[in-house]
């Protein structure tokens, strides 16, 4: 079928396997220009491997390292000719190119959440690897059954304490909106801990550890954001921003028990998981207009392939900050890039979206993340859209 973006307000409903597939294609170039990873990780195991920070630590470890990679993901294949979603088919091309590349690679699609893909993953460890050295904690989630007692928790993206209202952008219909936003309550708080916190990691470590698929000297990474001022109220002093806090709190927790554990706070970057927080696609596309300028933009793949060559596996020490976390967004917390950000905001109107701000970039980082805009992928073209996963168990 001919397969065409349907945009239905911060999601695309469709996504086109040739297009995602150049977009793995693509990351994967740029983590071979970056150069071999010396002393990294072997055999690593993903939690959240399709797409995002998740899709480009795994290709990061596969093609930066010569990894073995066992993927782990929620993703929803092509039913009655309806095409799957996007995660799915980055997969399928990640395993082709890995098996291509002569490299071990395995996807678990089901509910990480859950104790019975924590034990399918570990029999497949035991099966195919033995143990793993690396463990990446990236799941971004509206929802969690706790595998416990089955309740269902939703996460909520609200401030805390007072109301927030604030310039926003409308991506769909390229707008400048004041975002008005209602408090959270106690119950939002604590289901949003539940979901995005560390409760889960925990679980994931105590599991692998207690399985004995945890090799010597392992390391496991979680990953969060802070971001500037104008998104605190949304962000680090929100809901998400408490259960982050539960999360970098966890890395202290399993540090206790003997695990190499660290969270690394991420830049802003353009995925499914971000372009639904009120206030940060503005923030994204005046930032990548000033990172832009500045020579300094990244993406997921090239913070990944920074985060492994300069942070985690330099041949040396781990690189921290004073509070023991790992730092990528340290290019984009830069007081220049910060300042420059800060003087664009109050200009910004929809008149002049486009030349204030990165917008475009934004907008086609947002459809590439789905397949779509890719140059060199015929969009008019008939293709396949039931594609199965080669590691399909
Ligand atoms: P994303 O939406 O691109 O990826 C989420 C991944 O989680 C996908 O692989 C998805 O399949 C998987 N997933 C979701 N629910 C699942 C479930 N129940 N079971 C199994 N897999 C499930 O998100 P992302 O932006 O790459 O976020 C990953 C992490 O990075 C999050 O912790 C996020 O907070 C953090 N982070 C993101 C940004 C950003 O700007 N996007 C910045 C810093 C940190």
């Amino acid at each position: 079928m001919i397969v065409k973006p349907k945009i239905r307000g911060f999601v695309c409903i469709t996504s086109h396997p040739e297009g995602c597939a150049a977009h793995v294609k693509e990351q994967i170039e740029v983590t071979k220009q970056a150069g071999e990873l010396a002393g990294g990780p072997k055999k690593v195991l993903v939690i959240g491997a399709s797409t995002g920070y998740g899709l480009s630590s795994r290709i990061a470890a596969a093609f930066g390292s010569g990894a073995a990679t066992l993927g782990v993901f929620f993703e929803r294949p092509s039913d009655k000719g309806r095409p799957a979603s996007a995660g799915w088919y980055n997969s399928v091309a990640f395993e082709k190119a890995a098996s291509e590349a002569g490299l071990y690679a395995k996807s678990i699609n089901g509910d990480a959440f859950s104790d019975e893909i924590k034990a399918k993953t570990i029999e497949a460890i035991k099966a195919d690897l033995g143990q793993v050295d690396l463990v990446i904690y990236s799941l971004a989630s509206p929802r969690r059954v706790d595998p416990k007692d089955g309740a269902v928790y939703k996460s909520v993206l609200k401030p805390i304490g007072a109301p927030f209202r604030a310039k926003s952008v409308d991506t769909d219909k390229k707008q400048i909106i004041e975002a008005a936003l209602e408090p959270a309550t106690d119950e939002d708080i604590a289901n949003t801990t539940k979901v995005m916190g560390g409760e889960d990691w925990q679980l994931w470590m105590d599991a692998l550890q207690e399985a004995g698929v945890l090799a010597d000297g392992s390391k496991t990474v979680a990953y969060s954001y802070i971001g500037p001022e104008v998104t605190f109220p949304i962000y680090r002093h929100g809901t998400i921003g408490k259960a982050k806090e539960d999360l970098e709190a966890t890395a202290a927790v399993l540090q206790k028990k003997g695990f190499e554990a660290y969270v690394s706070i991420n830049k802003a970057v353009v995925t499914q998981a971000s372009s639904a927080i009120p206030v940060v696609p503005l923030y994204v596309s005046i930032l990548f207009k000033v990172m832009k300028e500045k020579g300094l933009h990244e993406d997921c793949i090239e913070q990944i392939n920074r985060l492994f060559k300069e942070k985690l596996y330099n041949g040396g020490e781990v690189v921290l900050d004073e509070q023991g976390r790992l730092r990528v967004d340290d290019w984009e917390m830069k007081p220049e890039i910060q300042e420059a950000v800060k003087e664009i905001w109050p200009d910004v109107t929809t008149e002049n979206l486009f030349e204030k701000s990165d917008f475009a970039g934004y907008q086609s980082g947002f459809l590439k993340l789905f397949g779509f805009g890719i140059d060199g992928v015929d969009y008019e073209k008939d293709v396949e859209v039931e594609i199965d996963l080669p590691s399909a168990s």
